[in-house]
């Protein structure tokens, strides 16, 4: 049978792998990030509450007002931004369709789009559907710094759009200020547009800024940043993203989305809009746990003799293998890891698509603490089979 050979040539996402796999085998999932807590109740009620008593029926297609004016409110609050809510911001169903929209709506045959791996594992696929042509731009641990030949090197004349990922998900690191005003240089000098993809913008850890691309020089209007609600609010399988981007962007974006799903379910929206208008206190709340099961993570991993490298973001650490004693390749830890000692990870060779750094593995420690020892002490088993 005839099919798309850009899908028929994709492999099933190393997440739904190793999840399915953890399923199969009953082994501790340290794998796909997602939390193993219920999320925040308040949150819920309202979105129960929504869907017994408000419309059911389809919402407007860019996002609920309420929503829309809630994301541009929350942004200002937090990271300084002014958005006006009708005309730079529109709802979808998670950060993957604001993602695919973006690339749409933008990208044309032949145009270049630069981006960074490890890559989170959507954005080559959504790249090549558009016909357009990745550049990827390499980083190496431990520090997977962007540098400015590496810049020089994958831009050009052709370069139509770059798509950022900070905080970096698997690497768990943060742009510094320093790499963000490079890439606003280079957007600037060709006329690129960045697509921000700003999910984990809330998980940052030890007193860190989330410095948004947006507020770099020249770039206001040539940004699109992406946020998702499942990340802020641990309720990863609500799917509800925003784009924020100056009104062109915007309206493009939006006809994208307008078919791929239209609107995205009403009684969440109400939820995500509420739960964006909650105290600082909340966030910070909610960071000080995740860094709390991060650092009971990395404790007993380095009790265990792992080399851990350091978090700071995400939901996400990682180990070096090398320097843990193992002397196998991260596919092949993770296979054995999940079928003879019963614990899931991701390798992060899984993230590149030419010549994959093969010595790190990548942990979700978003998890109760029962399941991060449990989790810990069969890692510490996988590691023995080495
Ligand atoms: N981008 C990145 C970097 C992610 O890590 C994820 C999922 N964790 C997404 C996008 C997808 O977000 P959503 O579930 O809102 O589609
Ligand atoms: N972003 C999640 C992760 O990195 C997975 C999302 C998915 O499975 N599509 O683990």
């Amino acid at each position: 049978m005839r099919l798309n050979p850009i899908i028929d040539s994709l492999p099933t996402t190393i997440f739904e792998v190793m999840s399915g796999l953890a399923r199969e085998t009953g082994a501790v999932n340290l794998g796909q990030g997602f939390p193993d807590s219920p999320g925040p109740e308040d949150v819920r009620a309202k979105a129960a509450e929504a869907v017994m008593h408000a419309s059911n029926q389809y919402p407007p297609m860019a996002g609920l007002p309420e929503l829309r004016q809630a994301v541009a409110e929350h942004y200002g609050r937090f990271q300084g931004l002014d958005l006006d809510w009708a005309s730079e911001v529109t709802i979808t169903s998670g950060a993957t369709e604001a993602l695919m929209a973006a690339t749409m709506a933008l990208l044309q045959p032949g145009d270049e789009v630069v981006l960074f791996q490890p890559v989170y594992d959507a954005y080559l696929p959504m790249v090549r559907l558009a016909g357009a042509i990745p550049r990827p731009v390499r980083l190496q641990p431990p520090l997977w710094r962007i540098t400015e030949a590496a810049l020089e090197a994958a831009f050009s004349a052709r370069t139509r759009m770059v798509i950022v990922n900070s905080p970096l998900n698997p690497t768990a690191t943060l742009l510094s200020d320093e790499e963000l005003s490079l890439l606003a240089r280079f957007c600037v000098r060709f006329d690129a547009v960045a697509v921000c993809d700003e999910v984990w913008e809330h998980l940052v850890f030890d007193g860190r800024i989330h410095r948004p691309l947006m507020t770099y020089p020249g770039m206001r209007d040539r940004t699109i940043k992406i946020g998702s609600a499942g990340k802020i609010f641990s309720l990863t399988g609500w799917k509800v993203g925003f784009v924020c981007a100056a009104p062109p962007l915007s309206a493009a974006i939006a006809k994208a989305h307008q078919f791929l799903t239209f609107t995205t379910a009403p009684n969440l929206q109400i939820a995500v809009a509420y739960g964006l208008g909650k105290a600082a206190a909340y966030f910070e709340d909610m960071r000080a746990g995740f860094a709390r099961s991060r650092d009971r993570m990395t404790e007993a991993l380095a009790a265990e003799g792992f080399a851990v490298l350091p978090s700071q973001g995400t939901y996400f650490l990682s180990i070096d293998l090398p320097r843990s004693g193992v002397e196998a390749d991260d596919q092949t830890f993770c296979m054995r890891a999940v079928k003879e000692a019963g614990v899931a990870a991701i390798p992060v060779s899984a993230f590149y698509a030419e010549d994959p750094v093969r010595t790190v593995v990548r942990l979700c420690f978003a998890k109760k603490d029962e399941t991060l020892d449990a989790g810990v002490e069969r890692l510490a088993r996988a590691r023995r089979l080495f």
